[in-house]
């Protein structure tokens, strides 16, 4: 497998893997990363939008911004086709609901397998096989994950020290960000689920899975990301007749910039 010092720097990056299966009606352990990750959103009374605003951590600085990106080592670097460029585009949607337009930097880049990654907040990495396997929509979803990375970047950091159940917890809450995203943008979860399949798919069949007490199962990743949309939908039907209606909001498109990796 071709290696990158581009990925080396991705730390907190684990890559999707492992095959999933019909999720169950079994009770769950309430300290499993699943129940955990539902109970992390469970304040928000279904009304995700407002609950990330609450959350949302200011942006790194212009400084910092610029340092990083200076740093940044050139090898496996790639220059965007015009097909890419153009499914890069559709994430302005995602920057601007984030308030990330002009924060993030995009680097494509070639590490011989499909890899999304967010690096030091503010440069969102894309393999160039990731972006071959998904439509527009479902690259939204993986930005959106990764946007999510940002809300728990320290408590990440921590819980990759010697917390793997805790970091299995903040990988699903970046789906839970990502379905919340995706679902102000019109959508429903299903472009996270094909996304991360895909992803999971590709990379399981070049052996680049990941593994380890770290790794969050596509079998639960989908069996969270089914339970929180089910959550909103159903607190968008309490809300409809009331003053603010929670169907899903238009954000408009503009211009962007580009930030670290996947589950
Ligand atoms: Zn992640």
């Amino acid at each position: 497998m071709r290696s990158s010092r581009l990925a080396a720097m991705t730390f907190g990056v684990l890559w999707m893997s492992v095959s999933g299966t019909a999720e169950g009606n079994h009770p769950r352990n309430p300290r499993d990363p699943v129940s955990r990750a539902l109970a992390f959103f469970e304040p928000s009374h279904g009304d995700g939008e407002a609950f990330l605003r609450q959350l949302r951590p200011a942006p790194v600085s212009a400084s910092v911004r610029a340092a990083v990106v200076a740093a940044l080592p050139h090898e496996g670097e790639l220059e965007p086709t015009d097909d890419e460029r153009a499914k890069i585009a559709t994430l302005d949607a995602v920057f601007e609901f984030h308030e990330r337009k002009g924060s993030i930097v995009i680097k494509v880049i070639d590490v011989g397998h499909a890899f999304v990654g967010l690096h030091a907040r503010t440069v969102l990495l894309l393999s160039r096989d990731a972006l071959s396997l998904v439509q527009p929509e479902e690259l939204q979803a993986l930005a959106a994950h990764e946007l999510g990375h940002e809300f728990f970047w320290d408590e990440y950091q921590a819980a990759r020290a010697g917390d793997p159940a805790r970091v299995q917890e903040i990988e699903l809450r970046c789906d839970g960000v990502a379905v919340t995203t995706l679902r102000a943008l019109g959508h429903g979860p299903e472009p996270l689920v094909r996304a991360i399949t895909k992803l999971t798919r590709y990379n399981e069949r070049l052996h680049a899975t990941a593994s380890g007490a770290s790794y969050v199962s596509l079998k639960d990743r989908k069996a969270f990301i089914e339970a929180i949309a089910r959550r909103l939908s159903s607190r968008a039907r309490q809300t409809t007749s009331g003053p603010r209606s929670a169907a899903p909001r238009a954000v408009s498109i503009g211009a962007s910039g580009l930030e670290r990796a996947p589950v």
